[in-house]
């Protein structure tokens, strides 16, 4: 677990109050506005559009978008797609809308590195006039032998003393298309005995003969990432260009192209990436999982995608306050599930409504009761906020209990329905059981006989008599039918378990559990549930209609999580 966790909850007055930095970025930030007061914060979240985005991403979207807006400041969206062969709109798209969702805006700052391909060729030729920068014919295993390892320097590409003039004249041909993938790259002209890699001459263009979802098919030469990201921050004025640590031996070579360009002075700063447990964040591996039917899609409700979160019935302010307690640091920890349902918990037990819905049904008759009656009960839809108000209830003789709420033969302390007791039944009467009915055949119980207490009536006078178990319950010619889907960890294990077996290590550590369907039944006022809902069944779990396969012929709940927590601060 983080030792940075926020365990008091969010704290509004460090994240308004620009004299208590939150994080070490904040730090530098009033450093520098000490030095410079009208130092601007410009920050940009810039994903790849090869993907959906996940939980991971939305650390990065709360801390970019949160740091602009604390500081009066701007950050934009960028799509870094440099790269064409994984790319796509479709993943534009939902990442446009998943930030919205998250509550942030780009206005009108939206940009493609793709957009900065002239600009980025020029920067080239700039450096190759410069000498700083060489087209080398080495096949992919030369450069690797050539490149020497952690121990040892690399030797220097017997390319590299090409003439600038030989230079440009190759660099041009590779844009016109003169040659094949793979035969010719840029190459960065830097320190082959330098003690770190990425600046022993890296690949700063390759030729790639692939159509672009937006420059289709003008270029068939793509800058590597290393060259393109610190162009674009440059471009854009970007002061903090903030990133996950991996990065952090990259960042003399993002300062090795903005001195030698002599451009905007964007700054890059690390911080440590998000991990989950039981979860993995990658896309290419949850990208197989969408690839396999592994899960029902991006947006799969077991998916640690925002898509996924969302369609789940998580809301996006339980993700940002995840993303504030989680806090920014740079040291790489892995933080516990349980903080995450702790906070859509917290978020959700004000806002849920309290319903009655019986997941595995079990029949009770109350004998006493009169046949055709149907009485109205009146029950308070959240007893933590009366604003909410109430809504009623019907009860009649014939109801639905959960099969775990009764018990032939109970163990001590079972304070749940046996033969002889009593219980309450939430909102209504104290019932106590007379009979159980079996299955011939099977000896299933199929049916409980119980009669009722019609002085008990919940809420009402002198005889509101206390009975030690509550039950929920629905009745059931008024009960309505519907799905219910309870999720689980879509991993037994979490993301560093990858390693030991290679690419098929996580595909056999998915939980074959991780999906559970039930038909149940749930009270008729819930017929009337919209998307934008949130339900707590009571004794049960937080839920909410799935947008995608729910509808008035047919409702399904996605459970979003369960009302007990694992979760225990450190
Ligand atoms: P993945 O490894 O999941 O494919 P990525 O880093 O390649 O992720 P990008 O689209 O390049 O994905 O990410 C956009 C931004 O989100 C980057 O600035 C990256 O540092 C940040 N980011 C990605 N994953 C995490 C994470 N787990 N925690 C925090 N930030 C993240
Ligand atoms: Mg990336």
């Amino acid at each position: 677990m983080s030792t940075e966790t926020n365990l008091s909850g969010k704290n509004d007055e460090k994240e308004t109050n620009t004299a208590i930095p939150s994080n070490f970025i904040e730090t530098i930030i009033k450093e520098d506005k000490e030095k410079k007061s009208d130092f601007n914060v410009h920050t940009r979240f810039p994903p790849e559009p090869n993907g959906y985005l996940h939980i991971g991403h939305a650390k990065s979207i709360c801390l970019n978008f949160g740091l602009a807006l604390k500081y009066n400041g701007l950050c934009n969206l960028r799509f870094d797609d440099t790269n064409p062969s994984k790319e796509d709109t479709e993943y534009v798209d939902s990442i446009k809308e998943d930030i919205r969702w998250l509550g942030f805006s780009w206005d009108d700052r939206l940009f493609y590195a793709s957009d900065y391909f002239n600009e980025m060729y020029d920067f080239a030729v700039r450096l190759i006039e410069k000498d700083k920068a060489f087209v080398c014919d080495l096949t992919a295993e030369q450069m690797r032998e050539y490149r020497g390892t952690l121990t040892e320097p690399g030797k220097e590409s017997p390319y590299r003393n090409r003439s600038v003039e030989e230079n440009l004249k190759l660099f041009q041909e590779m844009k016109d298309g003169k040659f094949a993938e793979g035969a010719k790259v840029l190459r960065a002209k830097i320190d082959m005995a330098s003690p770190n890699l990425n600046l022993r001459d890296p690949v700063l263009y390759r030729i790639m003969k692939t159509h672009h979802h937006r420059t289709g098919d003008n270029w068939v030469i793509y800058p590597m990432y290393d060259f393109a990201h610190p162009i674009s921050d440059s471009l854009e004025e970007i002061t903090y260009s903030v990133c996950t640590l991996e990065f952090e031996a990259h960042r003399p070579l993002y300062n090795w192209v903005i001195e030698n360009l002599e451009i905007f002075p964007s700054r890059q700063y690390e911080f440590s990436r998000l991990n989950l447990t039981n979860t993995v964040m990658s896309k290419r591996y949850l990208r197989q999982f969408v690839e396999e039917g592994k899960v029902n899609g991006w947006d799969d409700p077991r998916m640690p995608t925002i898509s996924g979160l969302r369609r789940r019935g998580v809301t996006p302010e339980a993700v940002r306050d995840f993303c504030d307690r989680i806090g920014v640091a740079r040291s790489n920890s892995i933080v516990d599930f349980a903080l995450l349902e702790h906070c859509i918990r917290e978020d959700l037990s004000p806002k849920a409504l309290r319903v009655m819905a019986v997941l595995r049904p079990l029949k009770v008759i109350i004998e006493n009761y009169p046949k055709d009656k149907v009485e109205d009960l009146i029950a308070e839809n959240n007893p933590e906020n009366p604003d909410m108000g109430t809504r009623t209830i019907p009860f009649s003789r014939e109801i639905y209990i959960e099969q775990e709420d009764f018990n032939e033969n109970p163990p001590k302390k079972f304070f749940r329905l046996s033969p002889e007791n009593e219980v309450r039944l939430k909102h209504a009467y104290v019932i106590k059981c007379e009979e159980v009915i079996k299955d011939e055949k099977t000896g299933e119980i199929i049916e409980v006989r119980c009669t009722y207490d019609p002085d008990s009536k919940s809420g009402t006078g002198p005889l509101n008599r206390k009975v030690k178990g509550v039950l929920h319950w629905v009745s059931k010619n008024h009960a309505v039918k519907a799905e219910a889907r309870l999720y689980e960890h879509l991993l037994i294990e979490s993301e560093e378990a990858e390693t030991e077996d290679g690419d098929n290590g996580l595909i056999n550590k998915l939980n074959p559990n991780s999906l559970e369907v039930l038909e149940c039944y749930v009270e008729p006022s819930l017929q009337e549930a919209s998307t934008e809902d949130r339900f707590q069944f009571i004794r049960n779990a937080y839920f909410a209609l799935d947008p995608v396969d729910s509808s008035k012929d047919k409702l399904v709940f996605n459970r979003i999580v369960s009302l007990k927590s694992s979760w225990k601060p450190e």
